[in-house]
């Protein structure tokens, strides 16, 4: 329902937190983030309810501060909103984090030869078979961008999908299909949202992301492709908004 994702030099926590604060007018069940710490290490945690549950969660048992993160706001489609199905879901021994917003339709095909090659589920959601999938596709290709790549082309439906991988530590990449995904231009941060409104406290200056398209961002830059990886043409808009 709602996306937030952050690279740069911030402690990534406060800004995905604030930036699901303002995305919670869209309506929501769950909230969670997941974020890559100074260690190397990807730090998650997800909670049915409000964003204040995260929150209470979250300073009665901190995640170390990390400067790469991604934050999601539910709006359960496949599974009850529950802790489990709270996004982001992990796969590759929990190295890699994905959040996603809308349906993928051909879920329960993908989950059947995902089974079939022995992979598990932690939960109901249709979000979770992208997850597990780019992790098998994470472990052949061992790079985050051709692993995504390798995902989206596969699935049908409406998403907004976000990922990052603790090996590629300052890179989140997002795509878009029938859903809404924008990118906000920072100085030596760089953010993703479903709207301007998860980043705009940070940056006015944003680039909208066209149907099918891949968005790589780093704190140095952003790169945006097809689903091939052919460059394609970013249109540059101010955000203008009455705070
Ligand atoms: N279909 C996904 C789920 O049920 C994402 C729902 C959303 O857009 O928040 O978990």
């Amino acid at each position: 329902c709602g996306i937030v994702g952050y690279v740069g030099p911030r402690d990534s926590q406060a800004v995905l937190l604030s930036g699901l604060a303002r995305l919670e007018y869209r309506g929501y069940d769950s909230a969670g983030i997941a974020v890559i710490d100074g260690a190397g290490e990807l730090g998650m945690r997800k909670r049915a309810g409000k964003l204040q549950v995260l929150r209470d969660d979250l300073a009665a048992s901190p995640l170390a501060d990390g400067t790469t993160g991604i934050g999601h706001t539910r709006w359960a489609t496949h599974g009850g909103p529950t802790d489990a199905n709270a996004h982001p879901h992990l796969a590759d021994d929990d190295k890699l984090a994905v959040i996603h917003n809308g349906i993928i339709e051909n879920f329960a095909e993908l989950k059947d030869e995902l089974a079939a090659d022995g992979f598990t589920f932690r939960s109901e959601t249709d979000t979770e078979v992208a997850a597990v999938l780019l992790g098998r596709e994470y472990a052949a290709s061992g790079d985050l961008i051709t692993a995504f790549r390798a995902v989206v082309k596969r699935l049908e439906g409406a998403f907004t999908l976000l990922a990052m991988h603790r090996d590629q530590p300052g890179l989140v990449v997002g795509a878009r299909r029938n859903s809404p995904l924008v990118i906000g231009l920072g100085e030596g941060e760089n953010f993703l949202g479903s709207d301007v409104a998860a980043f705009v406290e940070h940056t006015r200056n944003a680039l909208a992301i066209g149907q099918d398209e891949i968005v790589a961002i780093t704190p140095a830059g952003v790169e945006v492709t097809d689903f091939d990886g052919a460059p394609v043409e970013t249109s540059p808009f101010e955000v203008v908004w009455d705070a």
